[in-house]
């Protein structure tokens, strides 16, 4: 008889997104006049910009010609775009070899397979909170997995700790859900605890356009020594409105090799390629050349100009924030505003009183680990005039 993946049986039921929507349902069906604005909204509402269609389109005549048609195309991506993400990356000031992308269909699958590499027998470190991918996959395989605190006393940016033995480390900067940025020297103190471990730093970096202040690592590869010890997500869901379109890569340097236990050097570049191969045949030729019209000056300038406007949102909420002396992080570098839930609420129950009294919905911190229990997070992904009259309605809260 078949025997199932009994690791299942450990995953925790994800309540939080159909929680919220059964609430906000029963709410607008006993109450259908009353105007309920989500700012609890993870996704992305603007559309895809004006080179990034044209690009798309063009694609698609390609493939209409027999001339010009596609089929399978190269599983780690095409080099047009691998080349755009290097030259991407140079122009940020870090140099990443072409061969050390591999394009995907995002970051959340790429996040998710990349435990593929790794025995079950490694200690995984996560923040908590946290996004909840990282621990849901590790459970799935059976993995230990230790959680370090991210609390308002260390600015929801949890620091390596020397007692801690961990192997495999997920780090989310800009976070989510707090928001927060590790700066540069932080990020060296990571690099070097995985480097004198021997451990493997997983760097989520789907928000890093969304840093403004010139000083803070959009990349982990921007700290020295990263090249051996860091394999780095991105994904332009979150850069380019690509949520429903798909694409994100992933950076494994060729510079992380270690031994097998029988001597042999097995380096990760060729076990993710080897990976890749087998189980996955690449994202769409569509798409890819959409995705490389991004990665241009003028894609990447389009790009700003949609994080710009989410940017004005996020600034409204974190203004609002200070004005009523509610305590948060992120917003600036971030379209994520975390804060403490006034008057010493826990998360559900305010939730549940925005809902009623202002009917502007956000997210339980609750939903994120038991470090979000008394927090809130509210995301600019809705318009501006929305985000106004929340905020409006926030301030008659208190
Ligand atoms: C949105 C998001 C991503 C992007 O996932 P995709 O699969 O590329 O859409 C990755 N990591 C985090 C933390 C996110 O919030």
């Amino acid at each position: 008889m078949v025997k199932f993946n009994e690791n299942y049986l450990n995953i925790k039921q994800s309540y939080l997104f159909s929680e919220i929507a059964k609430r906000v349902n029963d709410f607008c069906e006993a109450n259908p006049d009353k105007k309920v604005i989500r700012l609890g909204i993870g996704d992305v509402t603007q559309p895809l910009g004006k080179l990034v269609v044209e690009a798309l389109h063009g694609a698609v005549d390609e493939m209409g010609k027999a001339e010009t048609f596609r089929g399978y195309g190269p599983e780690q991506g095409y080099d047009f775009l691998r080349e755009s993400i290097r030259d991407y990356y140079k122009r940020n000031g870090v140099d990443i070899d072409a061969d050390e992308i591999f394009v995907s269909d995002g970051a959340k699958s790429d996040t998710g397979n990349i435990t593929d590499m790794f025995s079950v027998d490694n200690t995984v470190l996560v923040p908590d909170p946290v996004y909840p991918v990282y621990v849901d996959t590790n459970i799935m395989n059976g993995r230990n997995i230790i959680y370090m605190d991210g609390t308002a006393e260390n600015g929801f940016l949890p620091m390596p700790d020397d007692s801690v033995k961990a192997d495999i480390i997920y780090l989310c900067s800009p976070n989510n859900p707090t928001g927060a940025v590790y700066t540069k020297a932080q990020l060296k103190e990571w690099v070097d605890y995985a480097n004198k471990n021997g451990s493997i730093i997983l760097f989520d970096s789907a928000y890093e356009c969304f840093v403004s202040e010139p000083d803070l690592p959009r990349s982990i590869y921007s700290v020295e020594g990263a090249k051996s010890c860091c394999v780095e997500f991105c994904s332009l869901s979150k850069t380019a409105g690509f949520t429903g379109t798909r694409c994100g890569y992933t950076i494994v340097p060729k510079a992380i090799v270690k031994k097998a236990s029988n001597g042999t050097e097995m380096s990760l570049n060729q076990m993710w390629n080897r990976r890749q191969t087998t189980k996955f045949n690449g994202v769409p030729y569509i798409v890819q050349r959409g995705a490389a019209a991004v990665f241009t000056v003028e894609g990447m300038a389009e790009a700003k100009a949609m994080i710009n406007n989410y940017r004005k949102n996020a600034k409204l909420i974190a203004d609002t924030m200070d004005e009523m002396g509610v305590k948060y992080t992120g917003g600036v570098n971030s379209p994520y505003i975390w804060f403490e839930c006034p008057f010493g609420m826990y998360s559900w129950d305010f939730f549940d009183k925005m809902l009623n009294e202002i009917q502007v919905v956000g997210t339980p911190g609750a939903g994120f680990g038991k470090n979000g229990d008394n927090y809130f997070r509210l995301t600019s992904f809705n318009n501006y005039e929305n985000t106004k009259e929340a905020m409006e309605r926030f301030k008659t809260l208190f």
